[in-house]
């Protein structure tokens, strides 16, 4: 798994140029693999609770194990306690697996024409880095399901702090 998506670059060529069969088949294995995380990110949107900022955000991401998570913002009148879409996410995920691998992440916000890449915000970043590598392959879609942007949790979050750091001093 791990190779597949460290060669998104690759893969994203590849649907461009429409050859290379085995490539090919990768990229049609994440399409289906976009198309169900689209699914679950979306209905999870659809209960967004953000009556403050009226930004919906929701986030579906898929397991090593299988398994699709989803969440989405819950806002509150004092801000400080706004749960974001991958946070809760995570917490179901833990809840019901525990500690497993994160290998695909679909967010979706912003509005159909605005064209803005909502990624995961930077305390989501560190946290998805609990839970995935480097190579944790990221799409930030609109809501009519356009990929905005393709990204890994390496690129969003170089030179990252990890639990490694603490653990093997
Ligand atoms: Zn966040």
């Amino acid at each position: 798994m791990a190779g597949q998506v460290r060669n998104s670059h690759l893969c994203r060529h590849a649907r461009e140029d429409g050859n290379h069969g085995a490539d090919q088949e990768r990229a049609r294995l994440k399409k289906e693999t976009f198309a169900a995380l689209f699914q679950a990110a979306g209905k999870a949107r659809a209960h967004s609770y953000a009556p403050i900022s009226k930004f919906n955000v929701g986030a579906a991401f898929l397991t090593d194990t299988g398994n699709i998570y989803a969440g989405t913002n819950v806002e509150e009148a004092g801000f400080n306690f706004t749960i974001h879409a991958e946070q809760g996410a995570i917490a179901q995920m833990v809840v019901a697996e525990g500690r497993t691998r994160i290998t695909h992440l679909v967010v979706i916000g912003g509005e159909p024409a605005d064209g803005m890449a909502c990624t995961p915000c930077g305390h989501c970043r560190q946290l998805l880095l609990e839970f995935a590598g480097d190579d944790l392959e990221i799409a930030a879609a609109g809501p009519d399901g356009d990929i905005r942007l393709e990204t890994t949790l390496g690129e969003l979050l170089p030179h990252a702090f990890r639990l490694s750091n603490i653990l093997d001093r």
